[in-house]
């Protein structure tokens, strides 16, 4: 796996710097390549905080200051999509987010994802997914 970020985006720098090395020891194939871009508030109809595209990542800075995500909130964000992408969740599957969340949790960061999600509920972005939100809430619970 290799990280990259054209868009020098600082986040994702830090996020490199940390992580990139147990990364490289859990998913050693680098042939996989993923991606991290910068998600232009003009270009973002639907206010999304990040946006998975194949194996692109894009961010969107204003959402998540918007949402008050410290860095390691972040960290753990970036960590959730990579989740999707490594271990290749399918969308319909029921536990596509926890596949993804556990990741997080791999990393070091189960109890900053916590917070992202607990950050997401107080928001009500998503009213209509409040229960899933709160199962992937106990289930990192279990795993920290
Ligand atoms: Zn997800």
């Amino acid at each position: 796996m290799k990280l990259f970020n054209p868009d020098k985006l600082p986040i994702v720098e830090s996020f490199i710097r940390c992580y990139d090395e147990p990364l490289q020891r859990l998913f050693p194939d680098d042939k996989i390549k993923i991606i991290f871009r910068s998600l232009p508030d003009e270009d973002n109809d639907y206010r999304d905080i990040v946006v998975r595209l194949n194996k692109t990542v894009y961010l969107s800075t204003p959402e998540i200051n918007k949402l008050g995500l410290t860095p390691p909130e972040i960290f753990a964000t970036i960590a959730h999509e990579l989740g999707h992408i490594l271990y290749h969740t399918h969308p319909w599957a029921y536990d596509a987010e926890e596949r993804a969340d556990s990741l997080a949790a791999e990393l070091g960061l189960g109890r900053q994802m916590i917070t992202v999600i607990e950050k997401i509920i107080a928001s009500r972005r998503f009213r209509h997914i409040t229960s899933a939100l709160v199962r992937r809430i106990q289930y990192l619970t279990h795993l920290a």
